[in-house]
């Protein structure tokens, strides 16, 4: 038996003794909220004193200290149960590595343990009202003073802001440079007075983000993650993470639109002998497979620090693309039952109503087209007119 092999085992008997397995059968949560906050810190907390959590992160920081084998072996085993991790998810997929690679030795050690440790809960304040594709026109300013920084904006889509304690915020720090020059990544106490925090709902009738307005809010210079004028460098890093993220989660029973779970819905339904339904089942399972062994290689890449760069928008996109097919499929097998519905489909309904979410979060899919057709392609980039003029000279919409 390898190292590999005896940490997966070790892992798959925590989990089958600590975590829910995944249930098809299971009521689904109408509220969204999934799992009361205090159940999810206890359950990252657990994680983190078995050594599941931080796998790849260094030990001096609160990680295991471990290799992308053993991430995978555990995020494989992981897939057959239900982790109540959810508002964990940005924290430990975006701002963490962010302040891995560009934090101070000080953010380092001062703002990983307590995420991986289950303490702690991060938000991404990136999009606002008018720049959302295009980030770099953000108009949320921060005002040097003499030991540090005035925020003032409004921020838009912020996932889990209502519970979160800390978020990476970008702001505008010099209008007169090109408007990706003058931008810094600093991060943020939510629980400052300055931060208002309003819910947002949505389709699925719940409030899974917000808006974020900072009036007044000051920060002090060692809250600059990176350095003053560079935060347009660091935003890549953080979605270069967040498109990993996104795009190559393992394989996981527990999500309705898999292929496991669309295989039982067409048994379920009398549909898994319909030649149609049978080959993009097929499809479904070799997309899937496709995906999760991309996500493997980018994994495995990433934390030998070979450069990903563009590929993580590739992944991205086919993760999202795959989402949309399944939802398509999804609602073949389910016919008119999409619209009348019943507890056992709302899980599947939910799914199908979040897919095309997937398609915007984290950067629309034309934008990852676009980054594919550049970057990994080398075709003629999008014209940018606005590149190199100042922000302060730009006409932008308020
Ligand atoms: C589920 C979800 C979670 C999110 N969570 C967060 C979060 O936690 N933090 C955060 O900061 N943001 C978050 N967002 C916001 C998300 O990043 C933005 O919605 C996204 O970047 C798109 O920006 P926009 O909504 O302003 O659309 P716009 O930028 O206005 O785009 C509108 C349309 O125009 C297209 N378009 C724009 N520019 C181009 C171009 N150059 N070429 C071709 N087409 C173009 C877009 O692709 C899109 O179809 C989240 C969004 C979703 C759906």
């Amino acid at each position: 038996m390898t190292s590999t092999d005896e940490f997966r085992a070790r892992a798959r008997a925590w989990l089958e003794q600590n975590a829910k397995p995944f249930d098809e059968a299971a009521e689904y949560d109408l509220e969204g909220t999934a799992v009361p906050l205090e159940e999810s810190k206890r359950f990252q907390k657990a994680l983190w004193e078995a050594g599941f959590a931080g796998i790849t992160w260094p030990k001096e920081y609160g990680g295991q200290g471990l290799g992308a084998a053993e991430l995978i072996a555990f995020n494989e085993e992981a897939a057959d149960f239900e982790l109540p991790t959810g508002p964990f998810t940005i924290g430990l997929g975006m701002p963490g590595p962010t302040i891995l690679e560009l934090g101070s030795e000080e953010q380092k050690k001062r703002y990983l343990p307590p995420l991986l440790k289950g303490e702690e809960i991060w938000c991404q304040l990136f999009s606002e009202p008018s720049a959302g594709s295009d980030v770099a026109s953000l108009q949320t300013t921060a005002t040097r003073t003499e030991t540090g920084w005035i925020i003032n904006g409004q921020k838009v889509w912020t996932s889990g802001a209502q519970h979160s304690d800390y978020g990476a915020i970008l702001a505008r720090t010099d209008p007169s440079v090109p408007k990706h020059s003058g931008i810094t990544m600093f991060i943020v106490d939510m629980s400052h007075p300055g931060v208002t925090v309003r819910p947002l709902v949505v389709a699925t009738g719940h409030a899974p983000f917000n808006e974020v307005f900072f009036d007044d809010v000051e920060v002090s210079d060692d809250a600059v993650i990176g350095r003053v004028g560079e935060g347009w460098a660091a935003a890549v890093v953080m979605l270069r993470h967040e498109r990993v993220t996104i795009g190559t989660g393992a394989r996981a029973r527990s999500n309705p639109l898999g292929f496991d779970s669309l295989l039982e819905l067409a048994r379920a339904r009398g549909l898994d002998g319909d030649p149609a339904v049978r080959r993009r089942l097929a499809l479904l399972h070799a997309r899937e497979s496709a995906l999760s062994a991309y996500g493997r290689v980018l994994h495995e890449e990433s934390i030998a620090g070979v450069p990903i760069g563009a590929r993580g928008s590739a992944a991205k996109l086919a993760g999202a693309e795959l989402a949309l097919w399944a939802a398509d499929l999804a609602q073949d097998i389910l016919g008119a039952d999409v619209a009348l519905g019943g507890t056992d489909l709302e899980r599947v309904v939910m799914a199908i109503v979040a897919a095309p979410g997937n398609a915007v979060a984290g950067g629309t899919n034309e934008i990852q087209r676009n980054i594919v057709g550049e970057r990994v392609l080398g075709l003629a980039k999008d014209p940018g007119v606005d590149r190199n003029t100042p922000y302060n000279q730009l006409k932008l919409s308020r």
